[in-house]
């Protein structure tokens, strides 16, 4: 079923998950407030603005309530991410998904509600390490 996402933070993370989702068939809103990210998304998204997404006014003017999962991926500026994550489950979006750079900042996400938490580097690392694992045993 076609889903309406939100993506917030258009780095390497944010865009894979954002163009992946469009491929798949999905709508997608592209968020950034950088314009040559949002400029590079216009393709490979339903809509890419330009917009600070700690910013609620500019969140509700884009309609934002009216999707039902958002995936917010920013990494190092924890304020952002947090303040970001509390606006968009305060708004009602039943999933939000974040991506978090450690365990502290996951605690924090965890405290405001967000839906998902995702380390990326820490569960690819373990990913990695199960795939090699299991050709060790292929091979054998
Ligand atoms: P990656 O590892 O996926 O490349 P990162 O964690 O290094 O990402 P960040 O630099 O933290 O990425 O930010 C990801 C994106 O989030 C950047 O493109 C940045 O412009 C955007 N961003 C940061 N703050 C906001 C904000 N308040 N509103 C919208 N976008 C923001």
């Amino acid at each position: 079923m076609k889903k309406q996402v939100v993506v917030i933070g258009l780095g390497r993370f944010g865009t894979s998950v954002c163009k992946e989702l469009y491929r798949l068939g999905h709508e997608v809103l592209a968020i950034d407030t950088n314009v040559d990210r949002v400029d590079y998304l216009r393709d490979y998204s339903s809509h890419a603005v330009v917009a600070n997404a700690t910013d609620e006014s500019e969140l509700k003017s884009l309609g934002v309530r009216n999707f039902d999962h958002a995936i917010v991926a920013i990494g190092d500026n924890l304020q952002a991410s947090v303040l970001c994550t509390l606006m968009l489950k305060e708004i009602g979006i039943a999933k939000v998904w974040v991506k978090a750079r450690d365990l502290q900042h996951q605690k924090i996400l965890e405290k405001v509600g967000a839906d998902k938490v995702i380390q990326p580097e820490n569960e690819m690392g373990i990913r990695v390490a199960q795939h090699m694992h299991s050709d060790k045993i292929i091979d054998y």
